[in-house]
């Protein structure tokens, strides 16, 4: 089933500032021409850094998959804002748009656990566990994901 929930501007905004902080910026021009996706950066102009809507979460994980093909995982790493240790690989949103101005008792980021399972799917066809172990709107400091080191048996 094709996903179009549009994700907003200010991933892609993350993605693309990350890309050129370690890639450099003709990395990101070829990223977003070899995956179809230069409508989001053209000119130079990079997608505004708010909640607009912006690429469905089928073209996000295209240009992930994009990126793992081009730069390799290798590449790739430095551009998610990941840490690893013995417990797995994490991700953190420190300003999250999907639980802002709510308050759980549990984390409600469903939206980037399904996101980083599909992307992870696109780009090595295993299917890696992932939860949200902190959640701002749980009273986190920062929404943290961990992906699991090794991919659940299928
Ligand atoms: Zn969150």
């Amino acid at each position: 089933m094709p996903n179009e929930q549009q994700v907003p501007s200010l991933v892609i905004r993350q993605v693309c500032d990350s890309i050129i902080d370690n890639l450099g910026a003709k990395s990101l021009r070829l990223l977003f021409a070899q995956s179809g996706l230069q409508r989001f950066y053209t000119g130079g102009d990079l997608p505004p850094a708010d909640d607009t809507p912006s690429a469905t979460v089928d073209e996000l994980s295209h240009l992930f998959a994009t990126a793992f093909r081009i730069f390799g995982d290798k590449g790739v790493k430095p551009i998610l804002p990941t840490y690893d240790n013995a417990e797995g690989f994490f991700v953190e949103i420190s300003s999250c748009p999907y639980c802002a101005g709510n308050q759980a008792d549990h984390g409600v980021c469903y939206f980037p656990l399904g996101f980083y399972g599909e992307a992870l799917r696109w780009a090595t066809g295993a299917t890696y566990p992932i939860d949200e172990v902190e959640c701002i709107a749980a009273g986190g400091q920062v929404c943290r994901f961990r992906i699991g080191r090794a991919p659940e048996p299928s």
